[in-house]
């Protein structure tokens, strides 16, 4: 019930503007963004590189309504992948393809989306395309799969609480994707998805069991398996192991934020962890589901809030 409210109130984005004037918010909203700028952003990855650590970006942004505001969101990551190339840093950017636009028109996004592709294929760097609520699941697997042969750095997203999730996986492996597993953090009716966080886990599992096989690695499919849960971790790296898979045929990625406690420990076990950094003046979205994911985090607001 209180996610299923949160992830309204995540598209309410004039409760940000009014939340934005309250500093304690803007605290706790620190904890999950890194700041507003990519100048407060990049010391954080060079932290995590000096810890062993990838990482990836996000200009946090969603649902723009201009297509100037599109463009611009194209050009930031431009730059950012100017940066990270002249910092030589282990980073690669993780975007949302209604901050390029698709809500305005899908040539529009593509058209931003190939220029982003272009600039992270010059500069070696993967580009991951995150995936949003399930009105936009048929657009993102579509643009990706023409995408995908000219830009084989281009990496999708599979959420495991989405039914059609055990349909989509096997084709993307079939292309020898790149592919992000994620529970998913949006609001959708059951029709579409598992409801029960035991559901969600159990398909979690099923679909890190097709991911994780020698036949989906020789095809070229490279798995990530984002996620918080010790549990999930933990069997993909047994399952790994009892395959033969090495450790660098997969990686795991955790949200900055978010089980700090956890990096050191899956580092130290030889496997390869990426954090996802965001920054930006558009978090409201963003910090809204970390809320959703975690009613102790909204508890922590309301006891600040009332606090003499
Ligand atoms: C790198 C990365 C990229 C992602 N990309 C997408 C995407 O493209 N599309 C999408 O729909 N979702 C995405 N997500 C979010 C994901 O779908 C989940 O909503 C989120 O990861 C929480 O689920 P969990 O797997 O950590 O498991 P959970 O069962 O929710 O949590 C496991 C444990 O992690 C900790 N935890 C989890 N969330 C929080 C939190 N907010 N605050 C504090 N502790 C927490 C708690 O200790 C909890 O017990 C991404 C997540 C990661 C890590």
């Amino acid at each position: 019930m209180l996610r299923a409210f949160l992830l309204y109130l995540s598209n309410k984005p004039r409760l940000g503007r009014t939340l934005d004037r309250v500093p304690l918010t803007r605290r706790l909203v620190r904890r999950f963004v890194a700041g507003t700028t990519a100048e407060a952003a990049f010391p954080v990855i060079e932290r995590l590189q000096v810890a062993d650590l990838l990482s990836a970006i996000t200009y946090l942004g969603e649902n723009v309504l201009t297509e100037a505001a599109a463009r611009r969101a194209a050009d930031v990551y431009l730059s950012l992948l100017d940066e990270i190339k002249r910092r030589d840093l282990p980073c690669v950017p993780s975007l949302k393809l209604t901050h390029l636009g698709l809500d305005l028109s899908a040539a529009l996004c593509r058209e931003n989306l190939e220029r982003v592709l272009d600039r992270a294929q010059a500069a070696g760097r993967l580009c991951w395309i995150d995936m949003e609520s399930s009105a936009y699941t048929d657009r993102t697997l579509a643009l990706y799969e023409a995408l995908r042969r000219r830009f084989l750095n281009a990496a999708c997203v599979i959420q495991a609480y989405l039914r059609r999730s055990a349909d989509d996986l096997p084709r993307l492996i079939g292309l020898g994707a790149t592919i992000r597993l994620c529970k998913g953090a949006y609001r959708e009716p059951p029709r579409l998805a598992f409801v029960t966080k035991r559901e969600v886990d159990a398909n979690y599992a099923r679909l890190m069991d097709l991911l994780l096989t020698p036949e989906a690695l020789a095809r070229g499919a490279y798995p990530a398996f984002a996620t918080h849960d010790e549990r999930l971790i933990a069997r993909a790296a047994g399952r790994a192991r009892e395959l033969g898979i090495p450790p660098e045929k997969f990686e795991i990625q955790m949200l900055y934020g978010i089980r700090h406690d956890l990096r050191t420990r899956i580092r130290d076990q030889g496997l390869r962890l990426r954090v996802l950094v965001p920054f930006g003046e558009d978090w409201y979205g963003y910090f809204v589901r970390r809320l959703a994911e975690r009613p102790a985090n909204l508890l922590f607001l309301l006891k600040n809030l009332v606090r003499p």
